[in-house]
């Protein structure tokens, strides 16, 4: 993996600690703001912040389509949170004109934890993770409502998936790039890239 170049989706958003995270873990990081720039990169991380507004920059900077033709491609994705609903299929109580890539058969409605619980943070069992729990911090998440057949669940929370994986695509409801602990992405990158 250490060769690889990864990109991360830079337009809004928690991207800064995302980049931080891969190049502790030797990965080669691009901020991702241009098609050239992700034309450099072998993967690519979707930041949490908000999909909305990620949504727009993204047609505003010209990446939805390049984006869309390297996931196509088999290009691989990690997208926390608002990253996420940019990644799943169908979403929830999105805004009329946001879009997403459906690059994960799966269902996901924003915001849907509810007014008590708009951030909480929970200690999540990680099928395949070793070194015991990991720290979930959950900000405004969007909640898993279906699981195609191809994707795999591989933490919940209260029996809701917030940790899957389908081929090269991983999406996790929470903030692993919030948690001081770099597993989440140490598995993205020598696993899922
Ligand atoms: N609620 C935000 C959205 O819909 C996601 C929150 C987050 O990424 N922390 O985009």
């Amino acid at each position: 993996m250490a060769a690889r170049r990864v990109g991360v989706l830079a337009l809004q958003g928690s991207y800064r600690r995302h980049a931080e995270t891969c190049a502790r873990l030797g990965a080669s990081v691009i901020e991702v703001r241009t098609p050239a720039d992700l034309a450099e990169v072998d993967a690519l991380v979707l930041p949490g912040g908000e999909s909305t507004t990620m949504s727009r920059l993204l047609d505003t900077s010209g990446l939805r389509e390049p984006v869309a033709a390297r996931l196509a491609e088999g290009m691989a994705a990690f997208g926390t949170c608002a990253g996420m609903i940019l990644l799943a299929e169908d979403v929830a109580d999105g805004r009329a004109d946001q879009r997403s890539f459906g690059a994960i058969d799966l269902g996901v409605r924003r915001n849907a934890y509810g007014r008590q619980l708009d951030s909480f943070v929970a200690e999540l069992d990680v099928t395949g993770l070793d070194g015991g729990p990991f720290h979930g911090v959950f900000i405004r998440a969007p909640m898993v409502e279906r699981v195609g057949p191809g994707v795999t669940v591989l933490a919940s929370h209260d029996d809701r998936p917030v940790l899957l994986r389908s081929g090269t695509v991983a999406v996790a409801a929470f903030h692993p790039e919030l948690a001081h602990d770099d597993r989440v992405h140490d598995w993205f990158l020598q696993e899922v890239c």
